[in-house]
């Protein structure tokens, strides 16, 4: 008996080490790196930078709490606000903690504008923003929720696209918040259409519903912008950030627009380990490296898998829609999904399936052409199998 619950059921190898997008496995599989811990390994794996710099943070200082200052707070939180068109940060350890923030945040909105009647909150068909019980009840699928409710009361689900119904929804004027993701990765990299995004921001304001994007999976420049909502014109109230945003370590943060940073007061949110030096210093490193242009080369490599990607549709009809931007990219099959995946897998290249029918690829930012190319050539050959 394994003494790990069984929340997941992992492959057998055993992962020991990486370079770049490669990894290799304790008896010497080497694997190309298609997913990146799930768009985590923003640098992929022991990049240098990230070595020489967070060993020298281990040799000073890991850990204060938010009691005390560190030297890379202000600097992190101002070129997040910076990046993101918006003001205050507020540093979570994961990208459900930045969502539970995000509830919290719309929450006290309405209560100090005195409105006590708008607790409800509305989130999209479809939408993924974690499990843990406020995120879970913003969380559509059903197979997540069904053991654990209750989950948080007035909570709608809209279709994305559905303009009306969430007119007469927010028109009740009972909604603190709408929540979306841009991209919706979970549900196999699905977009939202940009015209819907517009829509949405219009009958927030008219209404004075925050509007808070989910932009855990989709943000930090993988889509080629730093958040995936700029593609769209839209500035939403709140935006939530995570996975790659300290490059593989647990790190996510809210962050609100100018009007909305008077929200918290000292007490109202907390968090015991996040914002601490040294995954702050990873962060800035990041944006230090995302900076000097490594958000150019996710736009190159992004458009050299979307080339290879549309050739392998022309060839396999199995394949029936691209999806996706930059580095956040989905292949949607007729059938068999889960077994490319498997196939894809025994022979070197790591991906995911998700909704049954998506190959997720959300590889690291420091990808190379050849390890792309490397990667298609291997998709070929299974989907040749398949
Ligand atoms: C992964 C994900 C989350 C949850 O983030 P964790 O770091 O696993 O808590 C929330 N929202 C979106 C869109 C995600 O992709």
């Amino acid at each position: 008996m394994s003494p790990l619950l069984r929340t997941y059921a992992p492959a057998p190898e055993v992962f020991v080490r990486g370079s770049g997008a490669l990894l290799e496995t304790a008896d010497g599989k080497r694997f190309i790196d298609f997913l990146g811990g799930i768009a985590v390994s923003a640098l992929g794996h022991s990049h240098p930078v990230m070595v020489r710099e967070l060993s020298a943070q281990l040799a000073r200082t890991v850990h204060l709490s938010n009691l005390f200052q560190n030297p890379y707070s202000q600097d992190v939180a101002a070129r997040l606000a910076r990046l993101s068109g918006l003001q205050a940060v507020f540093f979570t350890n994961s990208g459900t903690e930045a969502n539970e923030a995000a509830i919290k945040i719309v929450r006290k909105k309405a209560y100090q504008r005195g409105e006590k009647q708008r607790t409800g909150l509305i989130a999209m068909e479809g939408s993924f923003h974690g499990r843990t019980m406020g995120a879970l009840s913003l969380t559509h699928t059903e197979k997540y929720r069904k053991p654990f409710h209750p989950l948080l009361p007035d909570v709608e689900f809209v279709a994305p696209g559905d303009t009306a119904r969430l007119r007469s929804l927010l028109e009740t004027r009972r909604y603190a918040g709408v929540f979306l993701e841009p991209i919706q990765g979970e549900q196999g990299v699905k977009e939202l259409p940009h015209a819907f995004l517009r829509e949405v921001r219009e009958l927030c304001t008219a209404t004075g519903t925050l509007l808070v994007h989910d932009e855990v999976q989709c943000g930090c420049g993988r889509t080629g912008s730093f958040l995936a909502g700029d593609a769209a014109g839209v500035k939403p109230d709140v935006v939530t950030l995570a996975k790659p945003i300290a490059a593989g370590l647990p790190m996510g943060c809210a962050i609100v627009a100018a009007e909305h940073a008077d929200v918290f007061e000292p007490g109202d949110h907390g968090s015991t380990f996040a914002g601490g030096p040294f995954v702050l210093r990873g962060a800035q490193v990041f944006l230090d490296l995302m900076e000097q242009g490594l958000q150019a080369e996710v736009v190159a490599r992004g458009n050299e898998l979307r080339a290879g990607l549309a050739d392998l549709k022309g060839e396999f009809g199995v394949i029936t829609e691209l999806r996706g931007r930059g580095l956040m990219q989905g292949l949607r099959l007729e059938r068999n999904a889960p077994e490319l995946q498997k196939k894809l897998y025994a022979k070197g290249l790591i991906t995911n399936c998700t909704a049954g029918e998506v190959i997720r690829i959300l590889p690291p930012y420091v990808i190379t052409s050849g390890e792309i190319a490397c990667g298609l050539s291997i998709l070929r050959d299974c989907l040749r199998e398949l």
